[in-house]
């Protein structure tokens, strides 16, 4: 993925079924912003390019863009998506007012309107989660733990102990087969319960708060909060011990556990785990994969000797923690100063619009997104960006054949991968039917369970099924894209093809530049350290020569040693290991994109425009996608969590191994923009 916007929403899977033809609301809202694919005013003519290409590109606008007091890091991105819920807002203030409605107007128009009638979710307070609570007090051994597990992952998602669910047969691609995976903590990493350092200490000092808070919020008195909290975090880190690192499940081999259920019980025994598939109502299946089997053990060993009142505490704080946000205020501002205002550094909690529109398009992405595409994505503009990701995947074609250091055999092979990727661009074929979920006015934090139930419900039914390629992982006002290595496809939703990002009415060298550099980026994914170990169909399956692979990993470790230099905040090194795949996709996409542009405007006449020349705006459209302010607590929160390097590396430590780009603005060796040639990083 090229930006993780929304890095602790419970990202929902989202995928495809019939939403019947329905109409959209009538369009009455206004226009999306308009904002240049390349703005002159927000670059910083006074910064050398040659010292630090990504102050020359963004200085204007770091200076101008200061961060919103609700937001823990503000950025071109940021902004875009900031507009697109501007927009949105105006269609669900409609749908939920309007009187006659489609059932697709009913839906998300009710959904937010019970977001947004704050008197109702005071009102509700905690009995919005009562009857789990009491289902839990009413627990009388931890075997009876796992029929009420599976009424609860299903409600309120992977801090539950673990996840479940269908996953692709990474054998053979195109079955979906039963998963589980680890989960179960309310820190955002296992590194946040073991690490020593004092930052680390202080973080754990400041979450045993928060649990104790919400511990008390729910009505206990001060010691036993004070207790509940000390047993939650000790439970916490014994799971977190058994979790793999972040850079472990990099390795899709560490991930790969097949087994049959007997085995799961022989595994993991203090899980009724057939009771716990029959209540679940999951279709028949012979193999499940188990991705972390260590964790697994380790939740048995705690099933066998935690006791059952402890077990308690923990599903109780769970329930809360995880719905706090959509309960009465003074268990969403909790969560708020711990999760975004500590953790991330907002200074205010964001407007309960925004929330509530964030949601409905998490939650039902796939209803709203439809008037959305109506209005901002037209035939047109899917057309040019369907041609440049052609443009772009030639490109790789041409640099595949052109590489002097990989065989025939597995140039044919990676040639073949290639050729079976498919392209998603926009928005998925046939949107999915949400009419069965129950959306009810009064009561928003139920409507939240049900959508998530409906999702999981939809998870597990995929169990046993071929796969569905038109299904989507993000909705169509999502700014972001990915790269999906079992699927072997590149998705673009509709929110990141719009200005600034791509600009049907700017130059083509920015767009190439900035656009072009996103879509080589997902196309590089497949060939990345992670990615090149799938095969064209989407299996785990070698594809390369020893020789090659040893030379490949040659190439990638030049890139790991180049970002392991870099400081992501105060003392804090970029976790190389961690970023290397998207550092690989953000050089070699744009190496693709500058051959994609040559090739496509190698019949025009270019002519400098504002003072830069061709060349320059394609270096400077693409580094303004990356114009980012960004306060400590998130960037410390990133370089623990997020596999993407902070914002100016991604410009800086691309241009410096593209030779173009030295070209471009006639800069010279032993300038910190250029790499002596002996030291430049090629993979792709
Ligand atoms: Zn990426």
């Amino acid at each position: 993925m090229r930006k993780i916007t929304l890095a602790f929403l419970v990202v929902l899977l989202v995928s495809a079924a019939l939403f019947a033809q329905e109409k959209p609301p009538a369009a009455s809202q206004p226009a999306m912003l308009y904002t240049p694919s390349l703005d002159v005013n927000s670059m910083d003519r006074s910064a050398d390019p040659c010292v630090d290409f990504y102050q020359y590109s963004c200085g204007g606008w770091k200076k101008t863009n200061s961060i919103p007091p609700d937001e823990s890091s503000w950025s071109v991105y940021a902004k875009l998506y900031e507009d697109n819920l501007n927009f949105l807002r105006s269609i669900l203030d409609e749908a939920a007012r309007h009187p006659e409605r489609d059932a697709v107007t009913q839906k998300i128009g009710d959904f937010y309107g019970a977001c947004m009638d704050e008197s109702a979710v005071e009102e509700r307070g905690l009995s919005a989660v009562q009857p789990d609570l009491d289902a839990i007090a009413k627990l009388e051994s931890t075997r009876q733990i796992t029929p009420l597990l599976t009424r609860l992952q299903f409600a309120y998602g992977r801090t539950i102990l673990f996840e479940q669910g269908s996953t692709q047969d990474p054998d053979n691609s195109e079955q979906q087969i039963a998963a589980v995976d680890r989960g179960g903590l309310g820190l955002p990493d296992r590194d946040y319960y073991l690490k020593e350092d004092a930052k680390s200490k202080e973080t754990r000092q400041r979450y045993l708060e928060h649990v104790e808070k919400v511990f008390a919020l729910m009505g206990e008195t001060p010691e036993s909060a004070k207790q509940d909290a000390a047993t939650v975090m000790r439970m916490e880190t014994a799971l977190a011990k058994a979790q793999l690192t972040r850079v472990d499940r990099r390795d899709p081999y560490k991930l790969k556990h097949k087994m049959k259920v007997a085995d799961l019980e022989r595994l993991a025994p203090e899980i009724a785990w057939k009771t716990y598939y029959q209540e679940l109502h999951y279709p028949e299946f012979q193999i499940v994969n188990v991705a972390e089997p260590e964790y697994f053990k380790q939740v048995n060993q705690e099933l066998a000797n935690e006791p059952l009142a402890n077990w308690k505490r923990y599903l109780r704080f769970h329930v809360v923690d995880s719905s706090s946000p959509y309960l009465s205020s003074k268990f969403a501002d909790e969560n708020f100063d711990f999760y975004r205002k500590y953790l991330r550094g907002a200074k205010e909690q964001q407007a309960r619009w925004k929330r509530c529109v964030e949601w409905t398009d998490r939650d039902l992405g796939e209803a709203l997104g439809q008037v959305y595409v109506q209005k901002v994505f037209s035939p047109e503009l899917k057309a040019s960006t369907l041609a440049m990701v052609r443009g772009i995947e030639d490109a790789m074609g041409q640099r595949i054949r052109e590489l002097d250091w990989m065989s025939p055999e597995t140039k044919q092979q990676a040639l073949t991968k290639l050729a079976a990727i498919r392209n998603k661009i926009g928005y998925p074929d046939k949107w999915r039917d949400y009419s069965s979920v129950m959306i009810a006015r009064q009561d928003f934090a139920g409507d939240v369970e049900r959508a998530s139930e409906f999702e999981r419900r939809r998870d597990i039914n995929k169990v046993g099924q071929p796969v569905d390629h038109g299904e989507w992982d993000m909705s169509p006002p999502t700014v972001n894209a990915y790269y999906n290595d079992e699927m072997n496809d590149i998705n673009f939703p509709a929110g990141v093809l719009q200005p600034p990002l791509y600009d049907a009415k700017m130059d083509d060298a920015p767009n190439y530049g900035d656009t072009g550099g996103t879509i080589g980026h997902e196309l590089t994914h497949g060939f990345d350290d992670e990615g090149s170990q799938f095969d064209a169909h989407g299996n785990l399956r070698n594809w390369w020569t020893k020789a090659d692979r040893a030379k490949f990993e040659a190439r990638t470790q030049c890139v790991q040693d180049q970002y392991a230099q870099y400081i992501a905040i105060d003392d804090i090194h970029i976790n190389s290991k961690l970023t290397l795949g998207e550092d690989v996709a953000d050089l070699g996409g744009e190496i693709l994109a500058y051959i994609a542009w040559k090739d496509a405007t190698k019949d025009k006449q270019l002519a400098p425009i504002d003072g830069l020349t061709p060349d320059q705006r394609f270096f400077v459209g693409f580094a303004q996608w990356a114009c980012s302010n960004d306060r400590d607590e998130e960037l410390r929160l990133r370089a623990a969590t997020d596999p993407h390097s902070p914002p100016q590396y991604r410009v800086n430590g691309v241009v410096v191994n593209m030779p173009e780009f030295s070209k471009a603005f006639s800069c010279k060796v032993g300038q910190p923009m250029v790499k002596p040639e002996d030291k430049v990083c090629k993979v792709w």
